[in-house]
């Protein structure tokens, strides 16, 4: 039998090739191959996942997109990095607050504060409580913010203004 090997070896010049690729060595990168083959899978199943997580709220989508990276691997991260949602959810959820926060804010300047009636700009106190809103310029009696130091109309200090808190009627 070496005998016959060794034959073959000196017809054949490919055998050292073949041989090769029966040896342990090819055996040995063969399984290596898969086992980072199969990392590599896994990681894009998981990065797919993480990302999915922070970016889609429905529970089925993100199923199907947990599965799109399981199944086709880094195929379906490819897939998945073209069709996922542009923002994160948080990005979402903190624009939306931050423009309810706004809309409250525009809505809290035209209303009183107690009592939530609508006021005007130049209201001194509010119609329907009586609680105070701003004060008049001792000077030129014009309609000061609470929080002013100077009248911006006649340049004159704003001098203990009675803050909005407490009512002007006794
Ligand atoms: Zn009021
Ligand atoms: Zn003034």
């Amino acid at each position: 039998m070496p005998h016959r090997t060794l034959l073959a070896a000196n017809d054949n010049p490919f055998q050292s090739v073949s041989d090769f690729f029966t040896s342990s060595t090819w055996d040995f990168m063969l399984r290596m191959a898969i086992v980072v083959a199969v990392a590599l899978w896994l990681a894009c199943a998981y990065w797919v996942f993480k990302d999915a997580r922070r970016r889609i709220d429905d529970k089925v989508l993100l199923t199907v997109a947990a599965l799109t990276g399981l199944v086709f691997g880094p195929l379906g991260l490819i897939v998945y990095a073209i069709v996922r949602p542009p923002e994160y959810l948080d990005d979402v959820r903190e624009r939306d607050l931050e423009v309810r926060m706004m809309e409250q804010r525009l809505a809290d300047e035209q209303r009183c504060s107690f009592c939530k009636t609508p006021v005007r700009d130049d209201y001194l106190v509010c119609p329907t409580c009586g609680r105070r809103l701003r004060t008049v310029c001792r000077s030129c009696r014009r309609p000061v913010e609470p929080q002013w130091r100077v009248c911006p109309y006649c340049e004159a200090e704003v001098h203990g203004a009675p803050v909005a808190s407490e009512p002007a009627r006794r």
